[in-house]
C-alpha cells in the first residue's frame, strides 16, 4: 500500500488498517461532500487506486469509509481478470462488472454512426466565421493540430450539405468529403 503524500505528515494522525494490495495508492478525508438527487450530505470518505481502477467507500468515520472501500477492493479481487462487464450506457468505454460491481473502463469508445454526417448547426458555422476560417488556407498556418482538426471536419460538412464557396476554392474531392462520416 502506498499513502499518498499529502497524509505524511504529523497533523493527520489516521493510518489504514486494512490489508491494500502492495501496488495500491490510498487517501482519506473526514469531510468528503456528496452530491445526489436526494439531498447533499457530508461523509468521512477513503479511495483506493489499484492498478487501473479507482474505489470509494464511505462512511460516519474514515475508519467506517476504508473498510466499506476494502469490502469492494475484496470483492473486485475475488473477480481477479474475470470481470463480466457490462456497458449499460456508458459511450466512454466504460462499464461495470455485474458480478462485483466494479467500474472500469474495459471497451474503446463507442462513436455513434453518421455522427458527422448532419449540416452544421448554427454555433459551429458561428465559430467558421468568427475565426474568419472559411477559406481553408488561413487556418492550416494559425491553428493547433486539434483545431485544424475540427475546423477541417466542419468545413467538410459546410461542402457537403451545401455551401457555394464565392471565393472561386474548388470543392474538396469526394473522397475526402466521404472521410467526414469517419471522424
Ligand atoms: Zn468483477
Amino acid at each position: 500500500m502506498k499513502i499518498a503524500g499529502h497524509h505524511l505528515v504529523e497533523r493527520d494522525p489516521y493510518r489504514p488498517r486494512c490489508e491494500w494490495g502492495e501496488d495500491v495508492t490510498v487517501q482519506w478525508g473526514d469531510c468528503g461532500s456528496v452530491f445526489s438527487p436526494h439531498g447533499s450530505y457530508v461523509t468521512a470518505f477513503f479511495e483506493a487506486f489499484p492498478k487501473g481502477f479507482f474505489i470509494r467507500g464511505e462512511g460516519k468515520t474514515v475508519s467506517d469509509a476504508e473498510l466499506d472501500a476494502f469490502i469492494k477492493y475484496e470483492r473486485m479481487l475475488a473477480c481477479g481478470n474475470n470481470h463480466q462487464w457490462r456497458r449499460g450506457s456508458y459511450l466512454n468505454g466504460g462499464a461495470h462488472c455485474r458480478v462485483c460491481g466494479q467500474f472500469g473502463t474495459p471497451f474503446k469508445p463507442i462513436n455513434p454512426l453518421g455522427h458527422m454526417l448532419k449540416p452544421l448547426t448554427w454555433w459551429e458555422k458561428r465559430a467558421l466565421s468568427d475565426h474568419d476560417l472559411w477559406v481553408e488556407k488561413r487556418f492550416i498556418q494559425r491553428e493547433t493540430p486539434d483545431e485544424q482538426k475540427l475546423f477541417r471536419q466542419l468545413r467538410l460538412r459546410l461542402f457537403l450539405f451545401g455551401w457555394v464557396n464565392k471565393e472561386g476554392e474548388p470543392q474538396p474531392a469526394a473522397k475526402e468529403a466521404a472521410l467526414v462520416g469517419k471522424g
